[in-house]
């Protein structure tokens, strides 16, 4: 049985894929900062700490043994007019979105390499493809996730490892609902549907699907790519 790392699986879209890993047969430990404290498999470490994900790493290894699936769901987003965003709050957003893939990817590719086989998703956002007024943070750090996605793929490949990115548009998460209520979205989100070529919101059961079919096995030759979950809002 293959073990695979969700940060974020604690809520939304990391919660959707942790549920879908496990029920395809995967070992599914999480990573997040308020883990739930009746899931024996949920893991309490900030993404920016390297230390933390070692120490939650060794405890998952001793449980689950060798990583060799990673899902960096776990994000921020942050609305502010460019020039209201201090360079605290533009760091923070860089260091969750993007600093955070680059700690967790170097806290599990030991186990990848030296099984010389392993399934990198990187969670970024449809942002990328469109921009996103109010911000700038967000999209640049998720623009550099895919970057990172592509050129890692290219070094990767040679030893068995894919690395993909799945963006995300508009699922219905904690964090969508939160900026409904925040009044950001530009409308509602039943507005949105209407504007959006399926006729509904996405579901974190959609991005787990992405992600399920980019880790199993038959998906070995599709590395490097950038595969938008978004019901058409962006093509
Ligand atoms: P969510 O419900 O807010 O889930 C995000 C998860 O990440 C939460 O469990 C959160 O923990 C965790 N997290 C945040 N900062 C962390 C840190 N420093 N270390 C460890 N865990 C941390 O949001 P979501 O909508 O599912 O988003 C999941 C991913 O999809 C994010 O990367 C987001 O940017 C991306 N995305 C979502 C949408 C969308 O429409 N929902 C669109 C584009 C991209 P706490 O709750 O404890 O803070």
């Amino acid at each position: 049985m293959k073990t695979a790392v969700v940060t974020g699986g604690a809520s939304g879209i990391g919660l959707g894929i942790a549920r879908r890993l496990r029920s395809n047969g995967f070992h599914v430990a999480s990573l997040d900062l308020n883990p739930p404290a009746d899931d024996d498999f949920a893991y309490r470490a900030d993404v920016t700490e390297p230390e933390q994900i070692a120490e939650a790493l060794t405890a998952i290894r001793g449980k689950l043994g060798p990583v060799t699936v990673l899902v960096n769901a776990a994000g921020v987003d942050g609305f502010k007019r460019f020039q209201n965003i201090s360079f605290e709050e533009w760091q923070r957003v860089i260091d969750v979105n993007l600093n955070g893939v680059f700690h967790c990817v170097h806290a599990v590719l030991p186990d990848m390499l030296a099984a010389g086989w392993g399934r990198i998703v990187n969670i970024s956002s449809s942002s990328t493809h469109s921009g996103q007024p109010f911000m700038t943070h967000y999209v640049s750090a998720k623009s550099a996730v895919n970057g990172l996605t592509k050129a890692l793929a290219l070094e990767l490949g040679p030893s068995g490892i894919t690395v993909n990115a799945v963006p995300p548009g508009f699922i219905d998460t904690p964090m969508l609902r939160k900026n409904e209520e925040a009044r950001r979205l530009g409308g509602t989100v039943e507005d949105h549907i209407q504007r959006t070529p399926v006729r509904r919101v996405g579901t974190p059961e959609d991005i787990a699907a992405a992600c399920a079919f980019l880790i199993s096995e038959e998906a070995g030759y599709i590395t490097g790519q950038i595969l938008g979950v978004n019901g058409g809002r962006n093509t």
